[in-house]
């Protein structure tokens, strides 16, 4: 493949707004509910209704907006999209055009090589969901409404993203943000958060834009990079061959790794944009803008940041915990139930965290927010650690019993006999008993042979259950054996 060309790549992303209710009535935006069950006069578009505008919708877009550096526009209007299909029973859709609520911020993706690039976000504008068709059934393709009027923001990047891993990190940070931001779930598989991209490629120096085609219904993170790729090289071979990219919408089929055609790409006006003449214009004020801002979550970037200066934590960590809103609330609640972290203090939570509680939680599909051994919980176990009761290796015993029972650490070390046993003379008599039955080992290791004193420590852990203190069996062995 000719490296001559560049990809030129811009994403719209969809991101289902978390309210209860739909965005211009008061049906459920429940997700699982009985097919066509979660509908009113309104959602349907029946003759004679008005919508009226969730307010909640406005506060969350607004969100989105202030943390992306976006302007918030005093005035914006509401517009009717058209278009006929299946699932939308109104034949329009109400979306925002012309006064989209946000415009002109960025946000900053990280590549592997730690260096730092802004891509550009041209809009944020509210809109409401169609429903669903479902062609998987054997009989006919049939249509659940219950979509319909679901509230969504559209999320618009300015075409800055110059390869599929870039549009990777983009996506990954627009998911990372709409969920610190408690906005939306950011569920891909289940489609509250979905993904076009816009591609063309051109000659590497040239400043004008290549034809460009929309790539539709990428479903993963790994899907989006999969399918830009794809597409990427299909316009490079077709340009090297002499051909012309054709202006189209393709569909990405994830089972064959293909792209293809669904219909040449509408325009603008093959919607016949006009202002939605059933609701009045969003007026926002500074005190509307200043009480979303003061609510606003620590930016994942920031809290990153923090945890790599004040706590010393190495960035890949920091990373790691940073990743979802709830580990980061997690770490930091078993911080704060411990004291200030020092820097020790800090990677021994981090290390936990990152390890078995994040493994548990993914191997019982729970929300870390309702993981069973809780921070205050987790923080009980690792203070038995640091006071010397029990040892790493008890410990992770201890961890594994928590999470089957809602005793603390504490009653499980006491009912289980788990104390570390730290006791010099107890020791002391284990080892020599040890040493008697193991003289030829005892003779290797005066002969030079140092290996054989981890043989030791194992049969010492052996004989006491894995009680015995590491540090006061080590001390002990080495005093008997060289004297
Ligand atoms: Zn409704």
């Amino acid at each position: 493949m000719s490296t001559d060309y560049e990809p030129i790549i811009g994403l719209e992303v969809h991101a289902q707004l978390l309210t209860d209710s739909k965005a211009f009535c008061s049906c459920t935006t429940k997700f699982g509910n009985d097919p066509n069950s979660n509908v009113c006069p309104v959602c349907l578009g029946l003759p004679g209704v008005l919508p009226v505008l969730n307010k909640k919708v406005v506060d969350f877009a607004m969100r989105m907006g202030l943390v992306t550096g976006c302007t918030i526009t005093p005035t914006s209007i509401f517009a009717r999209k058209n278009y006929f299909y299946p699932d939308l029973p109104k034949g329009y859709q109400i979306s925002q055009y012309e006064e989209p609520i946000c415009a002109g911020g960025s946000v900053e993706i990280e590549t592997d090589d730690g260096s730092r690039k802004r891509i550009g976000i041209t809009r944020i504008h509210l809109e409401e969901d169609a429903g669903k068709s479902i062609h998987d059934i054997d009989i006919d393709t049939l249509v659940d409404v219950n979509r319909c009027g679901v509230p969504l923001i559209e999320i618009v990047s300015e075409p800055d993203i110059r390869s599929a891993k870039e549009a990777y990190l983009y996506l990954y940070k627009i998911r990372q943000l709409v969920t610190y931001l408690g906005i939306c779930d950011g569920n891909m598989e289940e489609g509250s958060l979905r993904c076009d991209a816009n591609i063309s490629v051109r000659k590497k120096g040239e400043t004008k834009f290549g034809t460009k085609t929309e790539v539709k219904n990428m479903n993963s993170f790994r899907n989006v990079e999969r399918a830009i790729e794809f597409e990427v090289h299909r316009q490079i071979r077709l340009l090297e061959e002499g051909e012309r990219v054709h202006q189209e919408t393709l569909l990405w089929d994830a089972n064959l790794s293909i792209a293809t055609p669904m219909r040449s790409k509408e325009e603008a006006h093959d919607y016949r944009y006009f202002p939605e003449p059933d609701l009045v214009p969003v007026v926002i004020n500074e005190t509307w803008i200043n009480s979303v801002s003061s609510g606003l979550p620590e930016h994942p970037t920031s809290r990153r940041d923090r945890f790599v200066e004040e706590h010393h934590l190495p960035k890949y960590d920091a990373d790691v915990l940073t990743a979802e809103k709830g580990y980061a609330d997690y770490y930091e609640g078993v911080n704060n139930a411990l004291g200030a972290p020092t820097k020790e203090k800090a990677k021994q939570v981090s290390n936990w965290v990152m390890t078995d509680v994040l493994r548990a939680v993914g191997e019982s599909k729970v929300d870390i927010g309702d993981f069973p051994v809780s921070a205050d919980r987790l923080a009980g176990l690792l203070r038995l650690i640091n006071d010397g009761t029990i040892s790493n290796k008890i410990a992770r015993d201890v961890f594994a019993e928590m999470l089957a029972s809602s005793d603390d650490a504490n009653a499980i070390v006491e009912r289980k006999g788990l104390v570390q046993l730290s006791d010099e003379t107890a020791i002391e008599a284990v080892v020599a008993e040890i040493l008697a039955k193991n003289s030829p080992q005892v003779e290797k290791y005066k002969a030079g042979n140092e290996k054989v004193f981890g043989f030791f420590v194992g049969e010492v852990m052996k004989a006491t259950k894995g009680k015995a203190n590491p540090g006061v069996v080590n001390a002990v062995l080495k005093k008997k054996l060289t004297s």
